[in-house]
């Protein structure tokens, strides 16, 4: 029921419109109803003409609804005869059925919009949380909300919409046997009431099932992901059946989640029928047998109530249904909460401009309980090419995370020139920046796309410069579609030092300011390694350059190198004459 409620609110305008196209369809097919029993009386009684059929043979309650229907019919200055009143039937069905794909189609509508609007927000809250939330989430699992959990909650947007159709539908039924006798009508709903409730297990045991479908889509999906990741060192070693296992058995666990759903659904469905069935044949003795109430009426009156206690299981059915999809809507609720609550926050507005320097003063880093960095002072000058060295593990990957903001530390300060990074547009400031990851993944997609990442303002030309300044333009130009060949999944087609090189090309394409590597020559022979330190050498002075490496050839080009060590950053030795006093563009 929450949910119903989440998404009235969520959409009022198109339920409003929804509910209000049902209740038309309602008020027609109630039309369309009442005509059953003067039809049935006119045929019977053999007279098609006006009141005397109607109060022809019958009594007390029958006569009301005949009565109606010839006064309403009257103010329309016509008679109810047998062609009329199938006339009014027919108009008032086909008009039913109109309102009801008018509002079908605005169900299909929102049913789009509620997977597409979840799948946005999820998408904009996780691209804009911290970048340590983001360490730890899980791929697999995010994909799988976006995928499988949308669908199934929009799916419960659709079986609460048909849920609300068939209970209007419903109530027309109700509301129209009244008119024919309102006992049998209440009795009927009683039963109604009773049956519902006596069926009520199912419907929490498909809520169980598909709590727990919800929960094992999630991890299999999560698994899955990372074994296909790791796959080949699994396949190298012949153990691909350790991921196998671990798979097979969440997979199987999964099959008893929808085994539950379909077992409790046909339930549903069996155990209602017999029930309801059982309930009229009393209901039709007591009607023909004990109470002798007139042929016509008794038909009229099981055609309706059959019809509403039908309506009233399907109501059900399509509760049953919207509870087994309305664990994904939470669960996917439940992310995007997370996720907009763990928030990059800052506040930073003024724009950067790095004229002289970047520098981390004395900053300490931690992530959980031990200390990466404590007291690291480093300085990156302007337009020169700072090196960072250390054994790994040291915290050099921190150092540039911090450099960028996408960590904070816990006690020190960054600065862009003398800005502190805290009071800096964040995003304008890693606009500036080119950075190259360690490990390098490349999209499923083309080289010019790897570079532009789809930026539509980058043009071939761009992509050009950027790939022969990252020494890349000999193997790209000679690959049978340049540019425009795919790299495969993961950039899987290219060798590590291929790879990188585009990654390299990605980062100068936008002309940064700073450029950041992160280790980004060790997947590469000495050739290709020296090759990209005369490239960098010679984009020094043009931009700022921060390569963290293990390699000497990148000691040896660079202005400056520190040395990162026991929590702390030590300028190597060889650096300290040059660099005493105030480092000058070269
Ligand atoms: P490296 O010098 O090899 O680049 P890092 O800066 O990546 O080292 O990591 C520094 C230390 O921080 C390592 O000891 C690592 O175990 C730890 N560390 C890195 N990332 C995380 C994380 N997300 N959560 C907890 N500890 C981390
Ligand atoms: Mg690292």
């Amino acid at each position: 029921m929450r949910l119903l409620i989440t998404f009235v609110r969520k959409y009022p305008f198109h339920t409003a419109i929804v509910l209000f196209a049902l209740l038309l369809a309602g008020i027609a097919e109630g039309f369309g109803l009442s005509t059953m029993l003067p039809l049935l009386a006119a045929i019977a009684g053999g007279d098609l003409g006006g009141n005397s059929a109607a109060s022809g043979g019958h009594t007390g309650n029958d006569s009301n609804l005949i009565r109606y229907v010839t006064e309403a019919l009257g103010t329309l200055g016509l008679t109810p005869t047998v062609g009329v009143l199938l006339a009014v039937m027919v108009i008032a069905i086909v008009l039913k059925s109109i309102f009801m794909l008018w509002g079908n189609k605005r169900v299909g509508y929102t049913v789009a919009h509620v997977a597409t609007d979840l799948r946005l927000s999820l998408l904009r809250a996780f691209l804009g949380t911290r970048w340590e939330y983001y360490l730890e989430q899980s791929v697999g699992a995010l994909a799988n909300a976006f995928a499988t959990e949308a669908m199934r909650a929009s799916q419960a947007y659709l079986c609460g919409a048909r849920m609300a159709a068939l209970f209007v539908q419903a109530i027309v039924y109700g509301a129209v046997a009244l008119l024919v006798s309102w006992k049998a009508t209440l009795a009927s709903a009683v039963a109604g009431a009773l049956i519902l409730y006596g069926l009520n297990r199912l419907v929490r045991m498909a809520r169980r099932a598909g709590g727990k479908q919800t929960e094992l889509l999630q991890s299999s999906l999560a698994r899955m992901t990372d074994s296909l990741q790791s796959i080949k060192p699994l396949k190298a070693m012949a153990r691909e059946d350790l991921a196998d296992a671990a798979l097979e058995s969440e997979t199987n666990r999964l099959k008893r989640a929808p085994q539950k759903q379909v077992f409790s659904k046909e339930a549903l469905k069996s155990l209602q029928e017999p029930m309801i069935v059982g309930f009229l044949a009393f209901g039709l003795f007591l009607a023909t047998v004990r109470w002798a109430i007139p042929l016509a009426s008794v038909m009229v009156l099981v055609f309706l109530l059959a019809r509403l206690l039908r309506q009233l299981g399907k109501v059900q059915e399509q509760y049953q249904k919207m509870v087994i999809y309305e664990s994904a809507y939470w669960s996917l609720q439940e992310k995007i909460r997370k996720a907009e609550s763990e928030k990059e926050t800052v506040f930073g507005e003024k724009i950067p401009s790095l004229e002289k320097h970047v520098r981390l003063d004395r900053v300490g880093f931690k992530y959980a309980e031990s200390w990466v960095l404590k007291d690291a002072t480093l300085e990156f000058p302007a337009g020169l090419f700072t090196a960072i060295t250390g054994p790994s593990g040291a915290g050099k990957t921190t150092i540039a995370d911090l450099t960028m903001g996408l960590l904070w530390p816990q006690s020190g300060m960054v600065y862009i020139d003398d800005l502190p990074l805290q009071d800096v547009d964040i995003r304008i400031w890693r606009r500036m920046i080119g950075y190259v990851p360690q490990e390098t993944l490349l999209l499923h997609d083309t080289v010019m796309r790897n570079v532009t990442l789809g930026d539509r303002d980058l043009h071939e030309e761009d992509v050009k410069i950027a790939l022969r300044a990252a020494g890349a333009w000999d193997f790209v130009s000679a690959m049978p579609e340049g540019m425009y060949g795919i790299v495969g999944e993961r950039g899987g087609k290219l060798s590590g030092g291929q790879r990188q090189r585009i990654a390299i090309a990605r980062a100068l394409v936008h002309h940064p300011k700073l450029l950041i590597l992160d280790e980004a020559t060790s997947g590469l022979d000495p050739d290709s390694e020296k090759s990209i330190c005369d490239t960098l050498a010679r984009l020094r002075g043009r931009l700022t350059i921060l390569a963290i490496s293990h390699q000497p050839a990148m000691v040896d080009v660079a202005d400056r190198a520190y040395r990162v060590q026991d929590r702390t950053a030590s300028l190597l030795s060889k650096f300290f004459p040059k660099t005493a006093d105030a480092p000058t563009e070269s």
